[in-house]
């Protein structure tokens, strides 16, 4: 057994059992699932294992509730993004922003609603992303349509585009309602 990956066993475990137990898994619960699991305290692949299937199990509980999807989804990423490197990212993403969007339907209260296209200000983003910068789109386009993160992104570590959704405004800056 080495320190160093009993150092890692630790920090991870102690991070992301946090995280889904902040995600709304019974915190006893969870740490029952830990203990049966038996793991040993220097695996770290078992204990990255465990971690992804309690972030599956979590999309499995709120299958229908988008603003806690969105949660779980960025949560998915940033595990991938930093634990599990060689894995790609992008299909977290791209269900990231299918509940982010979702859930905006939800919390809309009948007011139209538009999607602006975030993209950063760095020499090192692709002309695909470039292109979409500051674009708006028709809310309910976004809904039936992939625009996140672009398909034909060529940026060296994939697309960090971002979205904001907001009330569309009339010409007098007054927001408008959907009956
Ligand atoms: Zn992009
Ligand atoms: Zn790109």
């Amino acid at each position: 057994m080495s320190q160093k990956n009993i150092d890692k066993f630790n920090k991870l475990k102690l991070k992301y059992l946090k995280k889904i137990s902040d995600l709304g898994i019974n915190k006893v619960k969870l740490d029952k699932d830990f203990i049966e699991s038996k793991l040993n305290n220097d695996d770290v692949n078992g204990l990255k294992n465990f971690i992804w299937r309690k972030l599956n199990s979590l999309v499995k509980i709120n299958d229908k509730n988008f603003s806690k999807l969105q949660l779980i989804y960025f949560e998915m990423e940033q595990f991938i993004k930093s634990e599990q490197k060689s894995k790609d990212s992008t299909y977290v993403r791209t269900l990231y922003f299918e509940s982010l969007i979702k859930s905006s339907e939800e919390l809309s209260k009948g007011v139209l609603l538009e999607v602006l296209i975030i993209v950063q200000n760095s020499p090192h983003i692709c002309d695909a992303c470039k292109k979409d910068k500051g674009k708006t789109y028709n809310f309910n386009y976004a809904l039936n349509n992939h625009i996140l993160p672009h398909k034909d992104c060529t940026c060296k570590s994939g697309c960090i585009c971002n979205m904001g959704v907001s009330g569309k405004r009339d010409s007098n800056g007054r927001l408008i309602y959907i009956d």
